[in-house]
Order: C-alpha cells, then structure tokens, then sequence
C-alpha cells in the first residue's frame, strides 16, 4: 500500500494542549466545560495559534497530511478562533491541508447570538459549518438551523457531533440523514460519534443504518470517545456502505488529557474496541486512514503537497500493532 500521509477527519486544535495556568483534573464533565468556556473567554489569538501549532507538530511528525479540525464559534471565542486558525491553516500549508470548520460547541439556547458569528465566519472563508446535536433542547431544530445557515453559502463540509451522549433518548442520526436525504447533500455531511447507535434497539440499528448509507452521508468515529461510552456500530456501518472516517478528537485538554495525533494509535484502539483483528479488517481499517476526502479542492492540495510515508517494509498487522513513527518524504511538486 502507497502511504500519502494519514487522514484524521475531527479534532479541536483551538482548543488543545492546553497552556498554563491550565491543567487537567478528573472532574465531573460539566466541571470541564465549564473551565473550557472559562478558558476560552480569556484565551487571546496568539495563545490559540500556539495550543494549534503545538497539535499539528505532533500530527505531521506522526505523517498526518489532512486534518479537519472543528472551530469554536462563539460569544465566548467570537470569531479569535476562526482568526487564528485560518492563519495557522496558511502557515501550514506546505506541510499539511487543514480544512476548518465553523463549529457551535455550545449550542444555540445558552448562546443565540453564535447564529450571527456562524456567518461571520462563512464569510471569513472556512471549508465548513457545524453543530452539536446534544447541545440544545430541540436536537432538530439546531440541526435544522445549521443546515440553513450552510446552504446560504457553498461550503464544503457540513459536520455534526452527532448522538455524542450514546443515550437512547439523544438519538437524531435518522433525522440527520432524512434531512441529508432531502437536501441532497450527500457527502457534504458528516455525522460524527454517532454512539447512540450503539444503545437503540435492533429495529431502530437497521432502520437508521438503511437510511444513513441511502443518504450518502458519511460517519466519522473517534475512537477515544471509548472512555466515557460506546463507540458507534463501525463494522455494521461499512457493512452498508457507509463511508467510515477515523478522528483524533480532543487533544491534551479538559476532554482527553492525552493524545498524541498519531492517527495509528486511534485506529489500533478501535481495532482492539471493535475487533479489527483479521487482515482483511486491518487492510479495511488502514485504508480508511489513508483514503482521500471526496472532494476535488482537497486533493488536488493534497497532490501538490505530495507526501509519502515510509515504514521500511513493515505490514499493516505491524503498522496498527505497533503505531510506529513513518519516515516522511515529502516533495513539493508546487
Ligand atoms: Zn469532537
């Protein structure tokens, strides 16, 4: 297998690596959010490139070459994030395509305002909007209102942190794709987490996993999220012909005190949580690391970055077992 750098398609680099004063304690996780929205008030652009740039040095020594990393955008981080992120996205560019997207964390019910900086920041030129379907009382209606305020522009991505609480009663993948299905939106959204599927019934699994791969939508798992409840259903998702993406989440902060941005540690901890232990699955699962989004902007950056990955002869079996540092070879074709 040819390896062009590794893909990780969710993380929060705005947000990572968190800088003093700030450390982390296992508190409850509304205690961690709260710090984060603390943290985020006070944090200035400056400080954001940093905890940024401090992630991609880890991403591109680990051979990472694509990184979609979510943006908050909100009263507490107005646009500073999006300020800081598209420069670094610049800074970056010889080494790693960076596609960023507008993210409401918060949810619109604490903060209604972020509807307004949400479209200040399309027009700052992110790749793409998103939101967080557990974050507001009425799950369809905040993914309803981001979905409007995407389609006023012509963004590529359109992301949700879908069903993140793994309940039965926070489950709205099947209107996030019904929704999918009717603005024929395809592959310009994705659905990340997904872990209620993992806790609904039998009926709802089939129904749900149907509508999701007749919708074209794709499903981005990060397997961390293993800590604090089920991963969604991988297998039974690729099964279907649901495109799979694999992401590093959060990064040494208030969420994940660890993580290394090495994209193969992420795919050997879904293998062990989901048994990817055949070589076929290994090959599926590495693949999956690697793949190109379907998009033509996005490869033709990443042709033009040109990077090659090189782990002297080593299986893929090795490779996922291992999670070794690559040799990077890169040749800018520009
Ligand atoms: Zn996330």
């Amino acid at each position: 297998m040819n390896y062009s750098g590794w893909k990780n398609y969710h993380a929060h680099i705005d947000k990572g690596f968190l800088i003093p004063p700030y450390t982390y304690k296992d508190e409850p996780a509304p205690t961690r959010a709260k710090w984060t929205r603390d943290a985020k008030v006070l944090m200035t652009k400056s400080e954001i490139k940093l905890t940024a740039s401090l992630a991609l040095e880890k991403m591109h020594q680990y051979g990472t070459a694509y990184v979609r990393t979510h943006v908050d955008v909100d009263p507490l981080y107005e646009l500073r994030a999006v300020e800081a992120l598209l420069e670094v996205q610049q800074e970056w560019k010889d080494r790693m395509v960076i596609d960023l997207i507008a993210f409401n964390q918060e949810g619109f019910d604490r903060f209604p305002e972020t509807e307004i900086l949400l479209r200040e920041a399309m027009s700052m030129g992110v790749n793409g909007v998103g939101g967080h379907t557990s974050m507001d009382k009425d799950g369809r209606k905040h993914i309803d209102t981001i979905m409007d305020i995407a389609c006023e522009g012509d963004l590529d991505w359109i992301e949700f942190h879908t069903d993140e609480t793994g309940r039965v009663d926070d489950f709205h993948l099947p209107y996030l794709a019904k929704v999918t299905t009717e603005r024929e939106l395809k592959n310009k959204v994705t659905a990340i987490h997904c872990c209620s599927l993992a806790n609904v019934d039998d009926k709802q699994v089939m129904e749900t996993i149907e509508a999701v791969a007749q919708s074209g939508m794709t499903v981005t798992t990060c397997p961390t999220a293993i800590a604090t409840r089920s991963l969604t259903r991988v297998k039974e998702l690729a099964n279907a012909g649901v495109p799979i993406q694999l992401g590093s989440d959060n990064l040494r902060d208030y969420f994940n005190p660890l993580g290394s941005g090495n994209m193969l540690q992420y795919g050997q901890l879904l293998a062990y949580v989901s048994r990817f232990y055949e070589a076929e699955e290994i090959d599926q699962l590495i693949g999956w690391l690697n793949a190109e989004p379907e998009n033509e902007r996005v490869k033709q950056q990443l042709k033009e970055l040109s990077l090659n990955l090189s782990y002297q002869g080593k299986t893929n079996t090795e490779l996922l077992a291992e999670a070794p540092l690559p040799q990077l070879i890169e040749q800018s074709v520009k």
